[in-house]
């Protein structure tokens, strides 16, 4: 890691992190970080993370702080994170957030901006349990918002467009339990650190984006 773009995206599930992300990883050449990505990896190859994982997500509740912790120190060692990584779910706890501005400190590169996407609860219900996603390249579609064009196929590369098991809204509605009471504080601790910036997380995605640019840039 050196003097890199090192951004953090803060917001509840559904704000649009992973969309933001995507295109943040597009537009500034430094990769997506994202938990849930290397979670949900670990599930489908059936590794022993993969199966201590599947029984919290599937639930709505969070996987073990030590267990991500590990995984987010790992991956950030991992070359391409040298000029910045945007981290995506990650922090999702105090005690994450803790582990890694200590990680980063003692190689003297810290986070340089969390941007928390901010979405009101009456829209997130609706984002996730119609979002869909490609199975082979990861693009992330919603049935009514963002449509793929051609007949449930990804528009990047055909591939097959599925619903993440965690999206059902009985999960839902657990997972956003689960982040107001473990999750949002984090807006308060990066709120104390001077970090924080926010953008609207409602209406357009290129909007959005703009917002999220003006922030980066004039970091
Ligand atoms: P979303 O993008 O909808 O917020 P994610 O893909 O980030 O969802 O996460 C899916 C699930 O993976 C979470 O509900 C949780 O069980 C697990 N997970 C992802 N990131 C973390 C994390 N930082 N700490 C603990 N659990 C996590
Ligand atoms: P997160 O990673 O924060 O859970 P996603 O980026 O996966 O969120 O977005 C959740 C769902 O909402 C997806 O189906 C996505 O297509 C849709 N979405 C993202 N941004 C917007 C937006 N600005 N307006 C409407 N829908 C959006
Ligand atoms: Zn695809």
């Amino acid at each position: 890691m050196g003097l890199g773009l090192d951004l953090i995206l803060l917001g509840p599930p559904g704000a649009g992190k992973g969309t933001q992300a995507k295109k943040l990883v597009e537009k500034y050449g430094i990769p997506q970080v994202s938990t849930g990505d290397i979670l949900r990896d670990a599930v489908k190859n059936n590794t022993a993370l993969g199966i201590e994982a599947k029984a919290h997500m599937n639930r709505g509740a969070l996987v073990p702080d030590e267990v991500v912790i590990g995984i987010v120190k790992e991956r950030l060692k991992r070359g391409d994170c040298s000029k910045g990584y945007v981290l995506d779910g990650f922090p999702r706890t105090i005690a994450q957030a803790d582990a890694l501005f200590s990680y980063l400190n003692e190689c003297g590169c810290p986070i340089n901006g969390v941007i928390d996407i901010r979405v009101s609860k009456g829209y997130l219900v609706k984002r996730l349990s119609g979002r869909r996603v490609c199975r082979s390249c990861g693009f992330g579609y919603h049935i009514e918002f963002s449509p793929s064009k051609g007949n449930g196929r990804c528009d990047n590369c055909g591939g097959e467009l599925f619903q993440r098991d965690d999206d059902r809204e009985e999960v839902v509605t657990k997972r956003l339990d689960t982040y107001e009471a473990q999750t949002a504080p984090l807006i308060d601790y990066y709120e104390k650190s001077g970090l924080l910036k926010t953008v609207n997380g409602v209406g357009d995605v290129e909007v959005i984006f703009n917002d999220i640019c003006k922030i980066v840039d004039g970091r």
